[in-house]
């Protein structure tokens, strides 16, 4: 993985390491704990956890928790639980808040140096004041207050004198920039909000560009990989850095240094890269919420979610996401990614990974007349047919089978090649059937069929070589536990549900048919799984043992994908 490009990312920190600019490779992941994480948060974990692992670094695992009130220890704990299984783990756990001290001492610094002024300008005016994208902006006219009166007021902020919103401190950079970014950007607003780690100790609290800045350069990150809408924050994270110049102040920093914590403090290079954007999925925490929250879904962790939990409970696997990333790639380029390349990447790991197993979704009675009343036999199948380490095990097979309903058809379209009245098949490992007789109830509604097996053609005899044209799985019906098959598809019935401009709201793309729960049958061998255990249920797809509700006595399993693309035109 070191010596090739493979993106222009590794490219750099190959340079930079063969320079010897970087002894090592620092980089982290800095997600807001104000929701759990998303397939696009995948990207951004495999680039930041996988350059650090290749390249024998370190990545933290940063909370950027600056917004007390949105945040939740909750979503600190799925946070860290989803890093984890997704594969990866972090060399230090940090939290923007373990440098709200340096933070304030860093502003302190940049007010004494002329650099950082009080603002009584409302949110309003400032924005009025901010210009546009064609028009410079205009000075406020608190920007020329004296370094003492700036220093006295800053300080009576963090007293806790003023009221929320009614002062700040900016950055005295230039109004008149082309990067709007740069017209004097605030750097700490006044809220009087409980945090969810320092309680009450801060009435003030940084913003975002400038704890971001100040936290990758307290760590010593060297690479601060981010998405392509900071670009035009890189001029303003660049500036925080060089101002406060943490490497040469040890005296901005000794609270974390008491607190025990490693600090070697560095100038971080910020480096863009694209964000993943998946047809028929959504990537905003704001819109998932939503979706959670009006009950389109059952939780974040709803198999249909394109949350990590969601996923996960979905049954993908950490290595068919991994895949994904690393099919899809880092570049600079926008892109929309189509749900299908995800959903073959889940399709390679399981055809792989997944043992086999039979079940029915939809049960219909066949009947083997010529078997004794009460035949019962043990058949040995393989569990896997391409990899013999799978092992084999036992099914058991009866006198009376559940096969799929779709299996059979009185009148056959063209081309059928499954079962039909006075027609064979072949079962799964038995051998060939032929339809006798179809039995209907009071409604007309077919409830049995009566088959014949062909003795001659049972598994492992000469006969067994007997051309028919169709195989299908059955289960025994004596045997078969009952069990509870949910099967997912798509959460939304459009790619784009939240570009889609049809006066609609966006969540008017749920798709009523993404979950369908069905009572079927599934092999013993199956119901014994453990949670989160996959198999491919043979000609059905793959399915997982729900993570919370399946029970050996009362199984419960999820489709996670069907064996092949359906939706595709
Ligand atoms: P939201 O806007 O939904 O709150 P966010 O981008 O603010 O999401 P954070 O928790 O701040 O979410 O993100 C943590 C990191 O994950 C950031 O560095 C961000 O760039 C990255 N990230 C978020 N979404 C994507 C995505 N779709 N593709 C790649 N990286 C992403
Ligand atoms: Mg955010
Ligand atoms: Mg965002």
């Amino acid at each position: 993985a070191t010596d090739g490009p493979r993106d222009f990312i590794r490219q750099i920190v190959r340079e930079d390491l063969a320079s010897g600019k970087h002894a090592a490779i620092h980089t982290r992941f800095p997600p807001e704990p104000n929701g759990y994480l998303h397939i696009g948060h995948a990207k951004a974990i495999c680039l930041s956890f996988g350059i650090a692992r290749e390249f024998g670094g370190w990545c933290n695992l940063r909370l950027d928790d600056t917004n007390p009130g949105k945040e939740d220890p909750e979503f600190v704990q799925g946070i860290k639980d989803d890093v984890r299984w997704l594969g990866f783990e972090w060399h230090d756990l940090r939290h923007a808040s373990d440098y709200f001290d340096v933070f304030y001492r860093a502003a302190l610094k940049l007010i004494a140096d002329g650099v950082a002024y009080v603002d009584d300008l409302s949110a309003d005016e400032m924005r009025e004041y901010r210009g546009t994208l064609t028009a410079p902006g205009r000075n406020s006219p608190y920007r020329d207050r004296s370094v003492e009166e700036n220093l006295d007021l800053f300080q009576r902020m963090r007293a806790g004198e003023f009221a929320d919103g009614s002062r700040t401190l900016r950055a005295k950079i230039d109004m008149a920039s082309g990067n709007i970014n740069l017209r004097d950007p605030a750097l700490y607003r006044i809220r009087k909000v409980t945090h969810q780690n320092t309680g009450d100790t801060w009435p003030i609290y940084p913003m975002y560009d400038f704890a971001h800045a100040l936290s990758d350069a307290m760590e010593g990150i060297t690479h601060s990989l981010c998405t392509l809408e900071f670009e035009d924050h890189r001029p303003l994270y660049d500036w925080c850095v060089d101002k406060v110049d943490l490497s040469n102040h040890p005296e901005l920093w000794q609270s974390v240094v008491a607190a025990g914590l490693e600090a070697r403090p560095a100038k971080p290079r910020q480096i863009e890269f694209s964000r993943l954007n998946l047809s028929y999925c959504i990537t905003s925490k704001r819109k998932l919420a939503q979706l959670v929250a009006e009950g389109f879904v059952d939780g974040w962790d709803d198999p249909r979610m394109n949350t990590l939990r969601g996923m996960r409970r979905r049954g993908f696997t950490p290595a068919g996401l991994r895949l994904l990333i690393e099919r899809v790639g880092i570049s600079k380029q926008n892109s929309v990614i189509d749900y299908a390349i995800l959903e073959n990447c889940i399709r390679e790991d399981l055809e792989a990974s997944a043992p086999r197993r039979m079940g029915v979704l939809d049960p219909l009675r066949l009947v083997i007349t010529n078997l004794a009343e009460g035949h019962a036999e043990t058949l040995t199948f393989s569990n896997h047919p391409k990899d013999e380490s799978f092992g084999t095990r036992e099914v058991p097979f009866a006198r009376e089978l559940w096969i799929e309903r779709e299996d059979f058809a009185e009148v056959p379209p063209k081309g059928w090649k499954r079962l039909v009245p006075g027609g064979e098949v072949r079962l799964r490992g038995v051998g060939i059937v032929k339809c006798e007789e179809v039995v209907k109830d009071a409604a007309g509604n077919i409830a049995e069929l009566r088959c014949t097996l062909d003795p001659e053609s049972r598994a492992g005899l000469p006969g067994a070589d007997r051309k028919v044209k169709g195989t299908i799985h059955w289960v025994s019906a004596t045997h078969a536990v009952a069990a509870e098959l949910r099967v997912y598809d798509r959460l939304f019935n459009v790619a784009a549900p939240d570009a889609e401009d049809d006066g609609q709201p966006w969540t008017s793309h749920v798709n009523p048919e993404a979950k369908r729960v069905v009572h079927g049958w599934i092999e013993p061998a199956a119901a014994q799984a453990d949670a989160e255990q996959r198999y491919q249920f043979e000609r059905l797809g793959y399915f997982v043992a729900d993570r919370m509700e399946h029970r050996a006595d009362a199984p419960v399993f999820n489709r996670v994908v069907t064996l092949r693309d359906t939706w595709a035109k």
